[in-house]
């Protein structure tokens, strides 16, 4: 179990808001509790943090922004939906049957769309390029940061989900 998951079982367990905050989760939390009807008892909230825990807060807020938002989620996803959509990986089937790039996942796209629109710029450099991806599923130049130009429009172009999932 990690040290990161540990803590925040600890800080849930208490109720220690100001170590939840410190550790990131207050907007994982806030998100579960405000997209969804019924907000979450500790008991809830501790099987999210033993699900996902171990991933960045970043992450996890971002996966649930983009479920909801991509109408995929009408109904609060439990921690193990959670743990699995915060873990794209090559083998990841959406619902069409599909199988996606960790690049060309539904989060990884929407976290793109997020940068686009905070004006997030796309890599201009010239030559040889190396793009890292991020734990978000993001190619980003290792050299100027920037987004991979193929990505962006990609995300833009799936900005209708259905469409995205239809493809
Ligand atoms: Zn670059």
């Amino acid at each position: 179990m990690s040290a990161a998951r540990e803590e925040l079982r600890q800080a849930v367990h208490r109720g220690d808001d100001v170590a939840i905050d410190r550790l990131g989760w207050a907007a994982v939390f806030e998100v579960l509790d405000r997209f969804w009807a019924k907000r979450l008892a500790t008991a809830d909230r501790l099987a999210y943090a033993t699900a996902v825990g171990h991933v960045p807060a970043d992450t996890v807020r971002d996966t649930l922004v983009a479920l909801a938002s991509s109408g995929q989620s009408p109904y609060r996803p439990a921690p193990a939906q959670l743990a699995a959509a915060v873990a794209p990986t090559a083998t990841n089937t959406p619902p069409g049957g599909r199988r996606l790039r960790t690049d060309q996942h539904p989060v990884a796209l929407a976290r793109v769309r997020e940068l686009l629109a905070a004006s997030h710029p796309v890599c201009g450099c010239r030559g040889a390029r190396q793009f890292l991806r991020d734990a978000a599923g993001v190619m980003r130049c290792a050299a100027c940061t920037g987004l991979e130009q193929g990505q962006a429009d990609t995300a833009l172009e799936a900005d209708q989900p259905d469409e995205a999932l239809a493809a």
